[in-house]
């Protein structure tokens, strides 16, 4: 059975490649430490969404396992019950073959817990720790914020491995174990060598591109440049990756072939992951230039029961993008949904009031026109909705934002 092979992956890149307004932005410092097995790997990118079972917490931490573990468990078994059938008996050597696996995802969540412990130590707060098809993340909240502790949680995880993998190595030198034992302290011991090494490489999404970041930041002072810096190292590392897999297969052997493909595999999911890297880190860097009032629309006020074909004309005649509802007292009330809109049919529309197709105004979807950069983003973080509204230091309606056009804007960066 081969051994597990770990890598890191931001989860911002995807919550921003998913491109959902809300989500979009909904944790723009939100990043998580992922690892990855290579007996699966075909990937399963799906992360948090479904965080699968819970099984406990460790130092507080809750610990998921997805449920695609359970038939990678099956497999790894399968696969390793020849070795052990050598030293014991069926079906015993089955039992012998699932410790082994149960084992190799102890490692993993020993590799995240010492990511996230050490996370923790610096006030991230972590969300949870999943294990999945392609081994571990750790959902760690917030990015560091010193280059020191950058490294330091980055560093964690493959030193956890690489001080597990050497454990081994000791035991199997020192204490006297019957052969079956052997094999098994064997396969774990190169598991998390492999692991910790792997890790190292020098290039984003895996750990050593995140000692490469924290590097880079160090020197410059500059987190985005070394997050791009790094991300490029990833590029460069998927490539060599590549042809170290190819010419590990030239070599010969009778699965030369099954080398190639997985070498393939783990280079395409580094260069994706370094390519996120980049995007994101080029995406913050347009946060400081968002600017409310340049992406605000042009609002019609409408009274709450207008039909909804006379306010979306009415909206139309003026040229504007949006439209609020507002009570007796001309205050307003809410937000006409334009995807509420869109889905209403245009013969239907003179019978039905503007109003019932309208979200209620929260607190948090009354913004100050001038707000900009960091300070809007946290704010649609606080309350997440598909559109704002505007209002001027007098309280006067100055238009509406949309999250898409703020995600749009993203999208042009
Ligand atoms: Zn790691």
């Amino acid at each position: 059975m081969r051994a597990t092979l770990g890598e890191t992956a931001d989860r911002t890149p995807a919550n921003l490649r998913r491109a959902a307004p809300a989500t979009a932005i909904t944790r723009p410092a939100a990043r998580s430490i992922r690892d990855v097995a290579d007996s699966a790997p075909q990937g399963d990118q799906s992360g948090p969404a479904r965080p699968g079972i819970l099984m406990g917490r460790a130092f507080g931490i809750p610990i998921y396992v997805s449920q695609t573990w359970f038939i990678v468990a099956i497999i790894i078994t399968v696969m390793f019950e020849p070795q052990v059938g050598q030293h014991v008996q069926r079906p015993l050597s089955y039992l012998v073959a699932l410790a082994y696996a149960l084992l190799l995802y102890a490692s993993v969540l020993l590799h995240e817990i010492g990511h996230s412990v050490v996370a923790r130590a610096f006030g991230l707060p972590v969300r949870a720790i999943t294990l999945h098809i392609l081994g571990g993340v750790s959902e760690i909240e917030q990015e560091p914020h010193t280059p020191g502790r950058e490294f330091l949680v980055a560093v964690a995880g493959p030193l956890l491995s690489l001080a597990l993998g050497a454990g081994g190595y000791a035991a199997l030198l020192l204490v006297p174990m019957p052969d079956v034992a052997v094999l098994l302290v064997q396969a774990l011991t190169i598991a998390n060598l492999l692991v910790g090494v792997f890790n190292l490489l020098p290039g984003l999404p895996l750990d050593g591109g995140r000692l490469v970041r924290a590097a880079v930041w160090k020197f410059t002072g500059r987190q985005r440049t070394a997050t791009v810096a790094a991300g490029w190292a990833g590029r460069v590392v998927a490539v060599a990756v590549l042809v170290a897999g190819a010419a590990l297969s030239a070599t010969g052997g009778a699965d030369r072939w099954l080398t190639v493909i997985w070498a393939a595999l783990v280079a395409s999911f580094i260069w994706v992951g370094a390519g996120e890297a980049i995007r994101v880190a080029r995406i913050r860097e347009h946060i400081p230039l968002l600017n409310a009032r340049a992406l605000a629309r042009r609002a019609v006020q409408v009274p709450h029961d207008t039909p909804l074909a006379e306010a979306v004309r009415r909206a139309q005649e003026a040229g504007a993008g949006a439209i609020v509802v507002v009570g007796r007292d001309d205050d307003p009330v809410g937000i006409v949904s334009e995807t509420a809109v869109i889905a209403t049919p245009e013969h239907r529309r003179p019978w039905i009031d503007a109003a019932s197709l309208t979200r209620a105004l929260d607190p948090g979807m009354v913004l100050p026109a001038d707000i900009t950069g960091e300070e809007l983003v946290a704010a649609i973080n606080r309350a997440p909705a598909s559109e704002y509204l505007l209002v001027e230091p007098t309280g006067e309606l100055y238009g509406v934002l949309t999250a898409e056009d703020v995600t749009k804007s993203f999208a042009r960066a």
